[in-house]
């Protein structure tokens, strides 16, 4: 299988090649040229495996430059029960009949997207085998808090790879910065940046796509890669867990071969719902995927309306792995709902770049709400739901899942849908004690991080995961701040590049 860009098709490489390069040279994201499909047989054969057996199974079909022993050997090195507390990384938990809350955050660094960086690590080492130029491998990553801890964790001390991160400094949980923050290992860099994750996200674009800072680095004997889901490698360990969610609930008995689940995932950059989308196109029985959103709402807009407006106030929320503002994976299914038209996807992204807005065509706009249905939660609603569901259900969800259940409730309000449903759980609550403590007693008021973990953990009992309780004992090694226009220097610096 070949893959192509999303702002060029006439580009085409190999899964090795768009996973070692992270991002296509002009600036478009790579997609797969045609999506490998599940039968019912299919489905069926994977549900009496392991999770390692059924993303071996998936992730071959994505990677065939890939030998089956080497995607087996990324699958069985990512997903240990040393790393994953159980032979389930993505456990369902039935919150009542019909709402199944898929927990994706089981990994060392208790968010979802460990599920992807655990193994990327290990795909990147066999990509760059492949691809070998013997260069060093530079990840860059823009983080809203999750990404950068978790990509630092992965590629922690692998062989011939540095890793650099760049945080908002006023845009994560106190829990997230101290993650990054203490980062061990030697071929690691943290720095924060005063502005927001899109400003983030953007100046890590520019200096990506910049031929005379490739030119810089290529003469040090370094390239660089993409550890955010703009990189192909983050996204497709994720369609991996939505098929894994269906077989558990066929094993269970809860559905059976062939009935439709919805999906609904809280949502930031578009990555983790497009593996959800992917997982549809491949023949997986998904009925709507339900796209949540908090007060940063563009993709609701974009959703209900066709027109993406980013110009609007950027508003920091208790759910800060979802404020963001340019989602940067919709260019993807943009891409795919225009079969393929290149130029009007490098047209509308242009025109984002340019004025902050574009609007989709009649036949894309009707094709994305056939797809997709989507809403938004406030903070007040998210605490609401959060205090509900545990009053309720006795279950402690973190904000960012706290939104996709106020959005799915008011999806079923409106719809009266009752199609059984898979709902992400993206992070485990202690990541955002504080505003999971307000949710459930508005009374607390206490400034220390670890006491609100203590209050939390004594008023409902959930056990607090042991890389997070660890940290109260670190100190923090990376305590530097750049800008956006200083971030290009801030990577020189990291690098020890003059
Ligand atoms: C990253 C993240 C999200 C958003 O996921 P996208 O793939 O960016 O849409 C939601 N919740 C949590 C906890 C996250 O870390």
């Amino acid at each position: 299988m070949m893959y192509n860009s999303t702002r060029d098709r006439s580009v085409q490489v190999s899964a090795a090649q768009a996973i070692a390069a992270g991002i296509s040279t002009e600036g478009g994201l790579f997609v797969p040229s045609q999506l490998p499909r599940l039968t019912a047989a299919d489905i069926e054969a994977l549900v009496s495996m392991t999770y390692v057996e059924r993303a071996t199974a998936v992730l071959s079909r994505f990677l065939t430059d890939f030998t089956e022993d080497e995607v087996r050997d990324c699958a069985t090195s990512a997903y240990t029960v040393e790393r994953f507390g159980s032979e389930e990384p993505a456990p369902l938990h039935t919150l009542e009949d019909g709402v199944y809350i898929q927990e994706l955050w089981h990994g060392p660094t208790c968010a979802f997207k460990d599920m992807a960086l655990q193994i990327l690590p290990h795909l990147m080492r066999v990509s760059a085998a492949k691809t070998a130029d013997g260069k060093e491998i530079v990840i860059l990553v823009a983080t809203s808090g999750d990404t950068g801890k978790a990509a630092l964790e992965g590629f922690r001390d692998a062989p011939h790879t540095r890793i650099l991160v760049f945080y908002p400094e006023e845009g994560v949980s106190p829990m997230q910065k101290l993650q990054m923050t203490t980062q061990e290992g030697g071929n690691v860099g943290v720095c924060a940046i005063r502005g927001n994750f899109d400003d983030a996200q953007s100046g890590v674009k520019a200096i990506f796509t910049d031929p005379a800072v490739r030119e810089r680095l290529a003469s040090q004997g370094m390239q660089f890669s993409s550890a955010n889901s703009i990189n192909w490698g983050r996204l497709v360990p994720q369609i991996v867990y939505y098929i894994s969610a269906y077989c558990d609930l066929l094993k269970n008995g809860t559905i059976s071969m062939g009935e439709a689940i919805n999906i609904a995932v809280p949502t930031g950059n578009f990555g983790n719902i497009l593996a959800a989308y992917y997982a549809r196109e491949m023949g997986l029985p998904v009925a709507r995927l339900i796209c949540a959103s908090n007060c940063n709402n563009v993709l609701t807009d974009f959703l209900s309306t066709g027109t993406y407006d980013r110009n609007r106030d950027f508003h920091t929320t208790i759910s800060p792995s979802m404020d963001i503002l340019i989602s940067s994976n919709l260019e993807r299914l943009l891409y795919h709902l225009s079969d393929g038209n290149d130029k009007e996807v490098a047209d509308l992204m242009a025109q984002l770049s340019e004025k902050g807005c574009y609007t989709v065509s009649d036949a894309v706009r009707e094709k994305v709400s056939a797809l997709f249905a989507s809403g938004w939660c406030d903070d007040e609603q998210t605490m609401a739901v959060i205090r509900e569901v545990y009053d309720t259900h006795g279950y402690l969800c973190d904000t960012h899942t706290a939104v996709a259940v106020g959005v799915y409730r008011q999806y079923r309000e409106q719809t009266g849908d009752t199609t059984p449903v898979v709902i992400a759980s993206t992070a485990n609550p202690y990541k955002f004690s504080a505003s999971v403590l307000r949710a459930l007693d508005d009374t607390v008021t206490c400034a220390d991080e670890f006491a609100r973990v203590d209050m939390l953990h004594e008023r409902t009992g959930c056990p607090v995961p042991t890389p997070l309780a660890s940290l109260k004992d670190k100190t923090p090694r990376f305590t530097g701040c750049c800008d956006r226009d200083t971030m290009e220097q801030a990577v020189y610096d990291l690098l020890g590049v003059r």
